[in-house]
């Protein structure tokens, strides 16, 4: 395994390997990796010759300094991970090689950055869209690894590399659990043990809305008011959003019919937010 830090020294590495037809995969990540990364790591092992983990704490994707500084690192015990998982390349490069003097090209993509996690986080997905087309740019993989824990990343980026014709597929892989249900985080790290425990009950009401559209329940706003019941009725829960949307466009719904819908929630517990989502179909649940 090499670690690399220098952008052109990354182009060249995997512009030698395109030549020689390698199959190219790559997994943009900030660090602090856990069994979440590491699923789409493997997934990526098995479709690739060749796997890059980008390790970069991408600053304009943070709109609060506190937050960016907060953010865990540790080079170190991620390499160690990696190795152990036969990865071929990390890349870290350092936020000066990519915002360098003179930087100001961003890529934005309307519509779908703005609800959701983009109305509390302004600019967040600008930066996620513009860090993703430089690393794609850079490695210039044949697939690109996201996680349906970041249910509206995965469409910010779906959309960005239909828009602009890049040549990369994305591969999106299920959600990673703890065994409470609790999606794995490295937020997590941060909730006390009893907000832990309390933070289980954001899956089990999405299960419960899963169940209620597997029983015939498709109106929106009552699957809404269902979850919102239930993360409520913990008392250290405190409810951000719960939004019931369509899974492409994340425009927001009357009722259930036939493409698939996303059950997205933001939950905070203590000063720590949550996100957390469920795909649910119409047809696939109710066996028509
Ligand atoms: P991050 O380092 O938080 O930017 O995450 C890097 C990638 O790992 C993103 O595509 C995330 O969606 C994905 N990821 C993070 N946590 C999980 C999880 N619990 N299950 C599946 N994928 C995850």
């Amino acid at each position: 395994m090499e670690i690399i830090n220098r952008p052109q020294r990354m182009m060249s590495a995997m512009k030698k390997l395109r030549q020689e037809n390698k199959v190219l995969a790559l997994i943009p990540t900030m660090g602090a990796l856990h069994e979440g990364h590491m699923s789409l790591v493997k997934k990526a092992r098995q479709m690739a010759d060749i796997v890059v983990v980008s390790i970069f704490v991408n600053p304009t994707q943070f709109n609060e300094e506190a937050d960016l500084e907060k953010y865990p690192r540790d080079l170190t015990a991620d390499a160690a991970l990696l190795a152990d998982f036969q990865v071929d390349f990390i890349y870290a490069p350092d936020s000066s090689d990519i915002y360098g003097e003179g930087f100001s090209t961003f890529v934005t993509v309307d519509e779908v950055s703005d609800k959701l996690e983009g109305a509390s986080r302004p600019g967040h997905f600008r930066g996620v869209a513009t860090i993703v087309t430089i690393l794609l740019n850079t490695i210039r993989p044949d697939f690109a690894y996201f996680g349906q824990k970041d249910a509206q990343q995965v469409a910010v980026i779906k959309r960005l590399t239909e828009d602009l014709a890049i040549d990369t597929e994305i591969v999106v892989m299920p959600i990673v659990r703890e065994d409470n249900g609790l999606a794995r985080s490295s937020r997590n790290e941060r909730l006390t043990k009893k907000q832990r425990n309390a933070a289980s009950i954001i899956y089990a009401s999405l299960l419960k809305a899963q169940n209620a559209v597997e029983n015939g329940e498709l109106n929106a706003s009552e699957l809404t008011e269902m979850v919102r019941k239930n993360i409520e009725s913990e008392p250290l829960a405190a409810t951000d959003y719960i939004a019931v949307v369509d899974n492409e466009t994340l425009e927001p719904i009357e009722k259930i019919g036939d493409s698939p819908v996303l059950v997205a929630v933001a939950v905070r517990f203590g000063e720590i937010r949550l996100i957390d989502n469920i795909i649910l179909e119409k047809k696939a649940s109710s066996g028509i």
